[in-house]
């Protein structure tokens, strides 16, 4: 290991109903980044976990005639099974309702009252049960939460506790011009600086005779606004406030992803929170786009959910996990078309890397009787290689998903390319060629294997089979010294491989 640390964090979900392909995008893209820092070598801690204390989890749980506990056990295990579908590979999994969060956010809340950052006062406004968060007026369009059309926000009046958080809007100002990385991507912290430009004002930090959530410290009768709650999840999952030793190996966190839609919450309010409570800042968050279909966010409430794991099932959890983060810019909303994943697979994955493998092999095997020849001296597809890796580096390093996969899968366009300038099957024919023959296909593999290592943190499973096919350690995780050019031994001997990928195709009763 590099030494050094890479700690990431997803939103985590609301248990109300099961994951839906926007939520699934999100992890599969924190995914890709964890599994590129383990790539390079760093200590990586990828957390993720489950939201619990919200109104609409406990009616959730009503509805079904459960206790919320009971019902969130329940929940817990359909969101790790969607997440083991898509191969996310989280290092840990917090829940709400743990010991270890509750008491997180019990310290977090003693800590803000005794800095003189809480005062009470009295609540009176609507709030939104869709998006659990207290609207201004102005946040409704006529009369409605604009993200909940089909539920009327509440009008509340209530005692509630309130967080000075007018205090660090200089504060904030401030470390934002110091921190032009803060909140990525731009459009986002242009956003919120004229939110700050605008001011701020105190917040209500708990709910008033509610009694699912953690209780505030300092007032029994009154439980921990829901979101105030939950931004805590990011240092109770280290330990915080008793594992010091993890806390502070891990803390600040790298990088918090979000959906662009929870900015404020973790741009503005969390931030605060950690100044009053004297932690350090979290190093970066971004906020990425939606998963839109047609002109609808996908989402629950507005009936658009696609299940995530049907389609794993279906596509195979590669495919999927590709089209997801190759098809859009990181941080750009992503317009979901079915036929648009079948496409990709098919041109990316079926036709692109795995006939080139395949194509590759079944040369070597026919020419050279499956045997690796030794590295030829001055190879062109060691420039294309050792021009990509960069490349791919860099992309990934600024989060740009979709930079890196095009790097990565720009050396299978141009080998693809390649063989048809060469035509092996032509200097197969012409016992004069056969070093030069050697060269090519030895090119051509190990083409495959550096792509192979580039697009792990992609798709990890296909991977693996690839280096199977290649004669390497399927089981064993590469590394990004493994990109470098002529790691494929001469000598080995390979056998005639079995398609990598499958082609797909739309299901009739769904290609309307
Ligand atoms: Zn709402």
């Amino acid at each position: 290991m590099s030494g050094k640390t890479f700690y990431i964090t997803t939103a985590i979900d609301y248990v109300n109903s099961k994951p839906h392909l926007g939520t699934a995008y999100e992890k599969v893209a924190a995914d890709i980044i964890a599994r590129y820092h383990r790539l390079i070598g760093d200590d990586v801690l990828f957390l993720m976990g489950n939201d619990e204390h919200s109104q609409k989890v406990e009616a959730a749980a009503r509805a079904q005639g459960l206790s919320p506990l009971a019902w969130c056990d329940l929940m817990e295990k359909e969101f790790r099974d969607a997440w083991k579908a898509l191969d996310i590979s989280f290092d840990d999994f917090i829940r709400t309702t743990e010991p270890r969060h509750v008491a997180a956010v019990k310290e977090m809340l003693t800590r803000i009252h005794a800095a003189g950052d809480v005062y009470q006062d009295v609540y009176e406004g609507w709030y939104c049960t869709g998006c659990e968060a207290f609207k201004n007026e102005g946040d409704l369009v006529d009369g409605k939460c604009p993200d909940h059309l089909s539920t009327a926000p509440t009008f509340l009046e209530e005692k509630n506790w309130f967080f000075r958080l007018s205090k660090y809007e200089s504060f904030l100002k401030d470390y934002y011009a110091e921190h032009p990385d803060f909140v990525r991507p731009a459009i986002r912290r242009n956003e919120l600086t004229s939110l700050l430009d605008s001011g701020l004002k105190d917040i209500s930090i708990s709910r008033e005779g509610a009694t699912w959530g953690v209780p505030v410290p300092f007032d029994e009768t009154a439980v921990v606004y829901v979101w105030f709650d939950a931004l805590i999840n990011y240092i109770a999952g280290l330990g915080w406030p008793d594992d010091s030793e993890r806390f502070e190996r891990y803390w600040p966190a790298d990088l918090h992803l979000i959906g662009k839609d929870i900015t404020r919450f973790h741009c503005i309010i969390w931030p605060a929170m950690l100044k009053s409570a004297g932690l350090p800042l979290p190093a970066q968050v971004f906020g990425h786009g939606f998963v839109n279909m047609g002109k609808d966010r996908m989402s629950k409430s507005l009936g658009t959910a696609v299940d995530p794991q049907s389609l794993a099932d279906r596509f195979g959890a590669d495919a999927l996990r590709w089209y997801l983060t190759s098809e859009a810019g990181f941080g750009k909303d992503l317009e979901y078309g079915e036929d648009r994943l079948v496409e990709r697979a098919n041109t990316d994955l079926a036709n692109g890397l795995g006939n080139l493998l395949s194509r590759s092999v079944s040369m070597l095997v026919r020419y050279l009787g499956g045997v690796v020849p030794a590295p030829p001296a001055a190879p062109p597809m060691r420039s294309k290689v050792e021009e990509a890796v960069p490349v791919y580096r860099e992309a990934l390093d600024d989060l740009d998903l979709k930079g890196a996969a095009d790097a990565a899968m720009s050396i299978v366009h141009r080998a693809n390319v390649y063989v048809d300038e060469k035509a092996p099957w032509a200097m197969a024919k012409d016992p004069a060629q056969k070093d030069a023959l050697a060269g090519v296909l030895y090119e051509l593999m190990e083409s495959c294997r550096v792509a192979g290592v580039l697009l792990t943190p992609f798709m990890p499973a296909k991977m693996a089979e690839l280096r199977e096919r290649l004669g390497e350690d399927a089981e064993a995780a590469p590394k990004i010294d493994d990109a470098s050019w002529g790691g494929l031994p001469e000598g080995r001997k390979l056998t005639k491989p079995s398609p990598l990928f499958t082609k797909l195709a739309l299901d009739e009763a769904d290609a309307s």
